[in-house]
């Protein structure tokens, strides 16, 4: 059974490692203790996973297989701590993943201080086909799907940094680098299940975010294990949506809303409704207002995003007086509202910014 190609464990399951060592004439124990090394204790290489035996571990590598996790091929480190990782796999393609520290205090977080918390945002597919106006990864178009593999190893990659020092338990995942999620849903939701059941992060640690997929909206209120959900707003009414949004075309707000007021909230859990300001097109004070209404009755946290700039981008972002008028607006609406800081703008890591720059 000698496999010329490289395969992967990253990805496989328990049930599937523990298939893949039968099939290799072992026990199906030494599968477990696969999904153990890989995922529990993060084992990168073969070599690495000391409590196999040496006869499992060379009928992997006779099987053709590795950990293969993604290779680092760059990593800009910001002022203000956050870092952007280039991962690359190895048909060439590659995606981004970000580490955003965050510290005790909010405001004003630097290198140097101690950070208490912090985020990993991951990627979905090797660029986008969805197309918002806004975004720089929209400008890449979509190359591939990323495999459950893919994702899970972005993560893996991330915490395998040494810079990178926190216990598990503090760090969030979101579902909100390259790609848009509910485009690849199957791998999306194994990559879940892996990260829950492998690695150990709990549910409520994690968030995907979407432009608004609607059917999957729905399939994801289905799961047994699922992250919280994002729901990328960035109007409040169609034509400005479609405008800046071309996916509204065929999922408008009032499908859209509807699919969040049917999601089932868990205990404390809210939606959360992403909502990327653009001077003078959906920042102003009728805009808010409408917001507000369309909200209304939904268990829910605005996050508001001041358009992180970009080549290409032909909008503004609008001063932060604006912003905080917005905000003011919503809030005394009742709906609890957070202005998102940019992170990393400089090493272009920011929302929007992910495109493989090499800044
Ligand atoms: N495709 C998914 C997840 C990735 S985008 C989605 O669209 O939800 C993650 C977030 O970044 C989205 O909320 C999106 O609206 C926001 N975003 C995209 N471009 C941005 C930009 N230039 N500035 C600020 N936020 C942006
Ligand atoms: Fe894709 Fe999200 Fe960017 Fe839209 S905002 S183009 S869905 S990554």
């Amino acid at each position: 059974m000698k496999n010329e190609k490289t395969q992967t464990l990253v990805g496989l399951d328990e049930p599937e490692l523990s298939a893949l060592a039968l099939e290799l004439g072992h026990s199906a124990y030494r599968g477990r203790q696969v999904h153990h090394g890989i995922y529990r204790q993060r084992a990168a290489q073969l070599d690495l996973l000391s409590t196999l035996p040496g006869n499992f571990r060379g009928a992997l590598q006779n099987a053709g297989y590795s950990v293969g996790l993604p290779a680092e091929e760059k990593k800009f480190v910001s002022t203000d701590g956050t870092i952007r990782y280039l991962l690359g796999f190895p048909d060439q393609q590659s995606v981004e993943a970000v580490w955003i520290p965050e510290g005790d205090g909010g405001e004003g977080d630097d290198p140097g201080r101690n950070f208490h918390r912090a985020t990993i945002c991951v990627s979905s597919q090797a660029g986008c086909a969805v197309d918002c106006r806004f975004c720089l990864t929209a400008l890449m178009g979509l190359m591939r799907n990323l495999t459950a593999g893919e994702i899970v190893g972005q993560i893996l990659a991330v915490l395998n940094d040494r810079q990178v020092a926190l216990p598990q338990e503090r760090i969030n995942i979101v579902f909100m680098g390259m790609g848009e999620p509910f485009l690849n849903y199957d791998n999306f939701i194994k990559a879940v299940r892996i990260l829950v059941n492998g690695v150990g992060f709990a549910e409520s640690r994690m968030t995907v975010s979407t432009s608004g997929i609607v059917p999957r909206i729905y399939d994801l209120a289905q799961e047994p294990v699922r992250p919280r959900l994002a729901i990328s707003l960035n109007a409040a009414d169609d034509e400005t949506r479609t405008r800046i949004m071309p996916i509204n075309r065929k999922w408008d707000l009032g499908l859209l809303i509807e699919a969040a007021r049917a999601f089932p909230l868990r205990n404390r859990e809210y939606i959360f409704f992403e909502y990327v300001l653009l001077d003078g097109v959906n920042d102003g004070v009728n805009d808010a207002r409408r917001l507000l209404d369309l909200v209304a009755g939904i268990r829910c946290k605005v996050n508001l995003i001041a358009l992180n700039p970009g080549p290409g981008i032909e909008f503004a972002t609008p001063g932060a007086g604006q912003v905080e008028v917005f905000q003011q607006i919503l809030i005394k609406g009742g709906v609890p509202t957070y202005v998102r800081r940019p992170r990393g703008r400089d090493i272009f890591a920011a929302c929007g910014q992910l495109k493989r720059t090499v800044a």
